[in-house]
């Protein structure tokens, strides 16, 4: 939090004053919320590969990336990352270009990324969480353990993988409990699930924005199809 308390703003630095309309019009009437929200979006798509690799090396190192259970938890959160990162391409794919050449993303992609910005990030946290175990806990404290030599031969005997000593296993799982487990990282839980604004809103704006005419028409169509008598088009057949 950053408090201005006493500034000097040069009248040619402001767009609007005393103006409640302008300001609330900043958001619709300019591209500003959207692109805004494209910014931390192209963050989320590289933090979310990020987590994908880390939950594999993690499986990896703990003999269980063979498993089908683990494969399939892993497939999951590829699922989640890739969907993100392809709203993106989709949000420049569909961009429209006003009067002033500004392109603005397509609104119903951004609004789609801020819902699963919000509704996939813990999940995925909950799934690495449960490919990494309790080795997760089983750590020590600091690496001034390693520097003890009493410590150290026991982390050495106990805290190790097949293939991974134990100061490669202790980084890769200290590396996983910043992401997933730590302070840091719950609080980057609750940047994820308020970034875009409060979650009924995020998910008000995507039903605003989807274009539910395509759908309607399908179902209009099916709807009009059958009746009482059965269906109309084998009618008599
Ligand atoms: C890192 C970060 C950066 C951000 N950057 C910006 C930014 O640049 N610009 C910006 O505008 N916002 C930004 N936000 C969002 C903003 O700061 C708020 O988090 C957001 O508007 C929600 O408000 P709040 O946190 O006060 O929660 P509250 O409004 O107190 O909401 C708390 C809970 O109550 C629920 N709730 C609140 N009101 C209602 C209601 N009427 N009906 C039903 N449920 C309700 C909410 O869904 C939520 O679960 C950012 C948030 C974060 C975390």
């Amino acid at each position: 939090l950053v408090v201005f308390d006493d500034v000097l703003i040069p009248w040619e630095h402001v767009f609007a004053y005393r103006d409640i309309r302008r300001v609330r019009e900043q958001w619709s009437k300019t591209p500003a919320h959207l692109l805004g929200n494209v910014q931390a979006q192209t963050r989320l798509s590289t933090k979310l590969d990020f987590m994908v690799a880390l939950a594999q090396a993690v499986a990896v190192m703990n003999g269980t990336a063979g498993l089908p259970p683990i494969q399939a938890t892993l497939g999951e959160l590829a699922a989640h990352a890739l969907n993100v990162h392809s709203l993106l391409v989709a949000q420049e794919q569909n961009c429209r270009i006003d009067a002033q050449g500004v392109a603005w993303p397509g609104a119903a992609e951004v609004h789609a990324c801020s819902t699963l910005q919000l509704t996939a990030y813990p999940s995925m946290v909950q799934a690495v969480r449960e490919i990494a175990g309790g080795g997760l806990i089983q750590l020590p404290s600091s690496r001034a353990d390693f520097q003890n030599e009493l410590a150290r031969s026991d982390l050495d005997r106990f805290v190790q993988s097949p293939g991974y000593d134990s100061v490669e296993r202790v980084k890769l799982m200290k590396l996983a409990w910043d992401l997933v487990g730590s302070e840091f990282a719950s609080r980057h839980q609750q940047y994820e699930l308020f970034y875009a604004g409060a979650p009924h809103l995020v998910k008000a704006r995507m039903y605003a924005s989807y274009d539910f005419a395509p759908g309607e028409a399908l179902l209009a169509a099916a709807l009009d199809g059958y009746d009482l008598e059965g269906r109309r088009e084998t009618r008599g057949t």
